[in-house]
């Protein structure tokens, strides 16, 4: 029996469970389809966020961006590619700061771009300024090392 693995829907909201050797399988939600793993970068909302960040199986990079932002812009296809080479062991997220100024505040966010990693629940490490693609990932490979 391969142990649960929970997994938000960025899309939705609701939290999904499957078996964790299911987490390449491209799993969906339950409810409204949407793919839960798939090696893109998911747009979310503020109270999706909360929820990853406390409660998902997999560890969780989120961008906090703004559409004014000009390195956010240029950091973004960085971050899809980011998003690539860290699947299926890491989700990538990310919140637009203007539309939810909730998470700046919840997460003291001083200057955008910025990077936070989630894992088991709690923030394990941050990262600000734009960067390419392969800092990004050695960047999450090394803090994730030092909590495994
Ligand atoms: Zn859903």
């Amino acid at each position: 029996m391969s142990p649960k693995l929970r997994l938000t829907c960025p899309e939705c909201g609701q939290a999904n469970q499957f078996p964790r050797d299911k987490a390449g399988a491209a799993p969906k939600c339950g409810i409204c389809g949407h793919a839960l793993n798939d090696g893109k970068v998911a747009p979310v909302d503020f109270r999706t966020l909360e929820k990853m960040a406390k409660s998902d199986g997999l560890p969780l990079l989120v961008d906090f961006w703004a559409p004014w932002c000009g390195p956010c812009r240029a950091m973004a296809p960085e971050f899809e590619k980011a998003a690539k080479a860290l699947a299926p062991h890491v989700r990538l997220a990310k919140i637009d700061t203007q539309s939810h100024p909730d998470a700046t505040v919840r997460y003291n966010i001083r200057g955008i771009p910025a990077f936070i990693l989630f894992a088991e629940g709690r923030e394990v490490a941050r990262l600000a300024g734009a960067r390419p693609a392969a800092d990004v990932v050695r960047f999450v490979q090394e803090k994730l090392t030092l909590i495994a």
